[in-house]
């Protein structure tokens, strides 16, 4: 099963995908944790892509289609992946059919995160994950179980994402508006595309993806 998580930043897209990580044994791929673990490692790409991502516009679509091109070959992938951020343009829409196509890959469905665009600077500005496994939490909607502690790996080490501002995220929502929302009616005409209600509680949108992964 290979899906696509689309849906504003916020959405919930990494929150769902980490619970399809774990509990059914897909892959998830995040361009942005991607594109955040080449600023951190300084690659060429990574410094390209810094102070692009800092002000919360899209990196060139030659970066992500080449770095999305390149994990796409790697073998866990066939285990059923998520895209998580990505396609974000027609123009990535169109290059991830040609990849697809071209290393015998298809895609199940499109499962839109619809939310209400009042509660993302909520959702964003509460945002911290786990600085050593990646596990995502929020101030207020998904703390840890124990306080300080991550439920994941037990770090007591977390952190929060420079881009996380409420000045960046109007440019990010703005960004999705113009460049990723135009990308649905190509799935639609695919008849790819599933909804569920991101304003739910997080678990009550995890059951509606089940729903949609097991009929
Ligand atoms: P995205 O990957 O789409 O940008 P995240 O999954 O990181 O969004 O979610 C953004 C924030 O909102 C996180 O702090 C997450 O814990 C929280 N969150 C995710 N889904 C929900 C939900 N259904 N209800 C309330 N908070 C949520
Ligand atoms: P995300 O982690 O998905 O919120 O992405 C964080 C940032 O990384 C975005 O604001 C963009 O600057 C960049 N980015 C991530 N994925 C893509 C993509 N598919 N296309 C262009 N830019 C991306």
């Amino acid at each position: 099963m290979n899906i696509i998580l689309l849906g504003p930043p916020g959405a919930g897209k990494g929150t769902q995908a980490q619970m399809l990580v774990e509990e059914r044994g897909m892959v998830q791929l995040s361009t942005g944790d991607m594109l955040r673990a080449a600023v951190a490692a300084g690659t060429p790409i990574g410094l390209q892509a810094k102070a692009v991502m800092a002000s919360g516009a899209l990196v060139s679509d030659d970066i992500v289609n080449g770095i999305l091109s390149e994990r796409l070959d790697a073998d866990d992938v066939r285990r059923g992946f998520i895209l998580d951020g990505y396609p974000r343009t027609p123009a990535q829409a169109e290059a991830l059919d040609a990849l697809l196509a071209e290393k015998g890959m298809h895609l199940d469905y499109v499962i839109v995160l619809a939310v209400d665009e009042d509660a993302l600077v909520d959702r964003i500005s509460g945002r911290f994950s786990c600085a050593k496994c990646g596990a995502g939490y929020h101030d207020r909607y998904k703390l840890p179980k124990a306080e300080g502690v991550c439920d994941v790996c037990g770090s007591t080490e977390f952190k929060r994402r420079p881009d996380d501002n409420a000045e960046t995220v109007r440019t990010r929502m703005a960004e999705y508006r113009a460049k990723t929302a135009p990308i649905l009616p190509f799935y639609e005409a695919k008849g790819l595309v599933r909804r569920v209600d991101g304003m739910a509680p997080i678990e009550d949108v995890k059951a509606a993806i089940e729903g949609i992964l097991t009929t």
